[in-house]
């Protein structure tokens, strides 16, 4: 069967911007994408920037790297570049490597969405249409309509300095619409991941998602669960460590995409657990991010299963387990449920742990207290995350102050602040309001 008689949502044309038409600034590209291009060039194949590098550019932000896409296959791009590596078994790109800058490279791929190929052994769907395997090279116009949002497929030359567009891609930047390729519900099914692609683009770009590209993600959003956990994990981290995590949270919530991505989390919200935690936390983080500031996974992971870890610390309190037992067992639960959903790599859960055991030592200052838990290696973390919980109204503020002061004091400083510790005690609120007695 040829492919003529197949419904196409929309009729796409090939344009070309000429360079007076659009903003792509040359010096905005990094000097080693610029190499990238001009060498697989000078040795007679077809190399153009594409993705978020020609995106981000025409938006006029900064993008967070580049990729380049190659009629060149990948043992013809390793052999051009004696910095580069092969990296994947199935679906094969090549990574070119300058000191901490990777170039990514990547062979145009053939049409994605063509459900004549489902024969081809290259080309794999499951019975839900997920992609299971994508290694059929194609020509330009394939790859162009296999990749995800029209914004996403452009394509800059740096032979002539043009915009090559496949699918109205610039029109839809203009109107700052995100709109699938094809079909939306076929995309969606053949990776779910686009579901969440949409959210972060959204906003990152503070884009609408055009409505049929909107509208079969609150039904599809289950599908998430066929993903590997790991890669789920990774793509929680770009939702909630670029800059835009408020809002890539916001998003997620109003298209049913927290639910997949944090079960339990989005149960105890949904059951009334406040969410102020959370947003605070991706204020913060957002903040931080734009201030050129560092952000940790396990941060983040401490902050988005803390409403989750609430519930089930409260009811194992309410059916009569200790305080400290109960917490113990909640987070060994919580986390144990979450890697179900996406993994959260060892390296992480560790930190993530003590964070939250600290929430419960922070109090606890008497005596010796005080400096152990200052030395503790999560110590910092744990007192940023506590400040979270003040500034979010979940805990009275003043114990984070203290803890500030505690830092900054010299030793005679500490002492005198445990000495008043002592003689006023922990319950000094409680206290306050008895007439001084004291004792
Ligand atoms: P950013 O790098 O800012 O996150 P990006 O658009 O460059 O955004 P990448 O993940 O780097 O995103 O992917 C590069 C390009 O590869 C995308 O612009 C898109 O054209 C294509 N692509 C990536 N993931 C998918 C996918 N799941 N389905 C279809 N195309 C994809
Ligand atoms: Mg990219």
């Amino acid at each position: 069967m040829s492919g003529n008689g197949k419904k196409k949502p929309r009729v796409y044309s090939r344009q070309v911007i000429p360079r007076d038409q659009h903003t792509v600034s040359r010096s905005i590209i990094s000097e080693q994408a610029k190499k990238v291009l001009n060498r697989l060039n000078n040795a007679g194949f077809e190399a153009y920037l594409v993705g978020g590098g020609v995106r981000d550019i025409m938006l006029g932000q900064k993008p967070k790297d580049f990729d380049i896409a190659t009629d060149a296959t990948p043992e013809e791009v390793h052999e051009l570049f004696r910095n580069s590596r092969l990296i994947g078994r199935r679906f094969r790109i090549v990574h070119v490597l300058f000191g901490r800058e990777v170039i990514e490279v990547t062979t145009f791929r053939g049409n994605a969405s063509d459900p004549d190929d489902d024969q081809d052994d290259d080309r794999k769907t499951s019975e839900h249409g997920l992609l299971l395997r994508d290694n059929v090279y194609g020509n330009m116009e394939e790859d162009a309509l296999r990749r995800d949002f029209t914004v996403n497929a452009l394509y800059y030359c740096i032979k002539d300095f043009s915009v090559i567009d496949f699918a109205n891609g610039i029109e839809d930047l203009r109107n700052r619409q995100l709109r699938l390729i094809g079909d939306p519900e076929t995309r969606y099914r053949e990776d779910p991941v686009r579901m969440l692609r949409a959210v972060r683009f959204a906003a990152k770009l503070d884009f609408e998602i055009e409505p049929a590209t909107e509208a079969p993600i609150l039904t599809l959003a289950p599908l998430l669960s066929h993903i590997p956990s790991a890669r789920l994990f990774e793509e929680v981290l770009k939702l909630f460590s670029a800059g835009y995590g408020a809002a890539s949270f916001e998003r997620l919530t109003h298209y049913g995409l927290l639910e997949p991505l944090f079960p339990e989390t989005a149960r105890a919200i949904a059951a009334g657990e406040p969410d102020a935690l959370i947003r605070q936390a991706l204020d913060n983080t957002d903040r931080r991010i734009h201030q050129g500031k560092s952000v940790t996974p396990y941060f983040l992971y401490a902050a988005m299963l803390w409403p989750a870890l609430q519930v089930e610390w409260r009811r194992r309190q309410d059916e009569g387990e200790p305080i400290q037992p109960a917490l113990h067992g909640a987070i060994g639960k919580v986390i144990g449920r979450q890697v179900q959903a996406t993994a959260i790599p060892k390296r992480f859960s560790g930190p993530m742990k003590e964070i939250w055991e600290l929430q419960m030592r922070l109090p606890r200052r008497q005596g010796k207290r005080a400096f152990v838990t200052l030395e503790h290696p999560r110590f910092r973390a744990a007192y940023d995350f506590l400040l979270v919980r003040e500034d979010a109204g979940e805990i009275e503020p003043g114990l984070g102050q203290w803890w500030t002061e505690f830092q900054e004091a010299d030793d005679r400083g500490r002492e005198k602040m445990l000495t008043e510790l002592d003689s006023d005690g922990p319950r000094k609120r409680k206290r306050r309001r008895k007439p001084a007695s004291n004792g």
